[in-house]
C-alpha cells in the first residue's frame, strides 16, 4: 500500500510533459525557432504568454519584413509564422511560466496551474514590451494612430504631422527617421532637457522637421470615437495649463523593457535587463539555455533579427542535444 502510494505521488510530481525544446515566446524569434526546431526533429513545445504572436502584431503594416513586396499586416505575418510552425509538428500551449528551474538538466519549466514541462533545451524569447504611457485612449488608439515603432510605421505618415513623446535615444532616433516622412515632427519631452545622446541631439536640432515642446505630459489623445488620432491634450508642468496639439499620430518612445523577470539572479542580464549572449551566439550563461531575438537585443528590435536569431537559436539548441546525445553513448 505504502508502495503504490509513494509511486503515484513520484509520478504526480513527475514533469507532465517531457520535450527536446521548450521555446519561451510566440514572437518572430520564437516562432521561427520552433519552425527551425521541429522541422529539424526536436519535439518542440512553445509557451506563448500575454502577447501572442509579440509585439509585430501590434504593426498594421509590415512592408520591410523580405518577402512580402506588397506588405503584410503583422497580424497575419505572426499567423503565417505560427501555421509554419505547427506544420512542421511545433506545439503551442497558452500559459504563463511561473518558474524555470536551471540549476540542473532537464530544466524544469512550472505553469500557471501546477503543469510542469521537462526540457532538454530551453530557447528565451520572450521579448520586451513597449512601455505605454496608460493613459486613457492610448490603448484604444494603438494601431489606429498610436504606434511604437517608427521604422515600422513611419511611411504610412508621409505628408502628416505626429509627435514623439519621449526625451531618449529611441525617441531621437525616431523622429529623425519619421521626419524622412511626416511633414512634421514634434518631441514632446516631459522635462526641458534631453536624455538622448548630444550626437543625436545635434542631429534633432539640425533637422528643421523637428520642433520640440518641452516639459510637457500627455494627458489624453483623440479621437477614439473616431478610431483615429486629431490630436492630444497636453499639461504644461510649469503653468499647469492644459492645450489640445493637432496631429495625425503619436509614436510612443518612453522606452522597452525586457521580459526577464523569470530569469534574474539565474541567467547574465546587462543593467538594463536584456539577456546577454555570447558573441555570434544564441547561448547564455547556462548550458542548454538559449536566448533570441528582443530579449537579448537592446540596439535593433526589428521582427527580421528577430527571426534570423530565431533560427539560431534552434541550431545552437540542435547541436547541444546532440552533443549531449553523442556524450552519453
Ligand atoms: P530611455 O530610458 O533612455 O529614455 C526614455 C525617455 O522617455 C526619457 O526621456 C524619459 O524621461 C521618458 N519617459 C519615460 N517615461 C515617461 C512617461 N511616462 N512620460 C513621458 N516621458 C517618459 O529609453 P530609450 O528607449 O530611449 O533608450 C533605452 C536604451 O537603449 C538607452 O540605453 C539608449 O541609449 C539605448 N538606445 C540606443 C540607441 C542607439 O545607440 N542607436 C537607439 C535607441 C536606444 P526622463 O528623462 O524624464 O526620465
Amino acid at each position: 500500500m505504502m508502495h503504490i502510494l509513494l509511486i503515484s505521488v513520484a509520478l504526480l510530481s513527475k514533469p507532465t510533459l517531457e520535450e527536446d525544446v521548450v521555446i519561451m515566446g510566440s514572437g518572430p524569434a520564437g516562432m521561427t525557432a520552433a519552425i527551425y526546431a521541429a522541422r529539424s526533429g526536436l519535439s518542440t513545445l512553445v509557451i506563448e504568454g500575454n502577447e501572442n504572436g509579440g509585439q509585430i502584431t501590434l504593426s498594421y503594416k509590415v512592408d520591410n519584413f523580405p518577402g512580402f513586396p506588397d506588405g503584410i499586416s503583422g497580424e497575419e505575418l505572426g499567423e503565417n509564422m505560427r501555421k509554419q510552425a505547427l506544420k512542421f509538428g511545433a506545439k503551442i500551449q497558452s500559459a504563463k511560466v511561473e518558474s524555470v528551474d536551471m540549476t540542473k538538466r532537464p530544466f524544469v519549466l512550472k505553469l500557471e496551474g501546477g503543469k510542469e514541462v521537462s526540457s532538454k533545451a530551453v530557447i528565451i524569447a520572450s521579448g520586451a514590451s513597449t512601455k505605454w504611457l496608460e493613459i486613457p485612449s492610448e490603448a484604444a488608439l494603438i494601431g489606429k494612430g498610436v504606434n511604437s515603432c517608427a521604422v515600422c510605421d513611419a511611411p504610412f505618415f508621409i505628408g502628416k504631422e505626429v509627435v514623439v513623446i519621449g526625451g531618449g535615444d529611441s525617441a531621437l532616433e525616431d523622429a529623425l527617421y519619421l521626419a524622412n516622412y511626416a511633414t512634421k515632427v514634434t518631441i514632446i519631452n516631459r522635462k526641458d532637457n534631453l536624455r538622448a545622446s548630444p550626437y543625436l541631439q545635434k542631429k534633432v536640432h539640425a533637422n528643421k522637421k523637428i520642433e520640440f515642446v518641452w516639459n510637457s505630459t500627455i494627458e489624453e489623445i483623440k479621437d477614439p470615437i473616431n478610431e483615429k488620432v486629431t490630436g492630444v491634450t497636453l499639461l504644461d508642468a510649469i503653468t499647469k495649463q492644459l492645450k489640445f496639439f493637432p496631429c495625425d499620430g503619436v509614436f510612443i518612445a518612453i522606452g522597452h523593457s525586457p521580459n526577464t523577470q523569470l530569469f534574474k539572479g539565474k541567467l547574465e542580464l546587462d543593467e538594463t535587463g536584456y539577456v546577454i549572449t555570447k558573441p555570434h551566439s544564441t547561448e547564455t550563461a547556462v548550458d542548454g539555455v538559449f536566448a533570441a531575438g528582443d530579449v537579448a537585443d537592446p540596439k535593433y528590435r526589428q521582427a527580421i533579427i528577430a527571426a534570423g536569431s530565431g533560427s539560431m537559436a534552434a541550431i545552437d539548441a540542435y547541436n547541444f542535444i546532440q552533443k549531449q546525445q553523442k556524450g552519453k553513448k
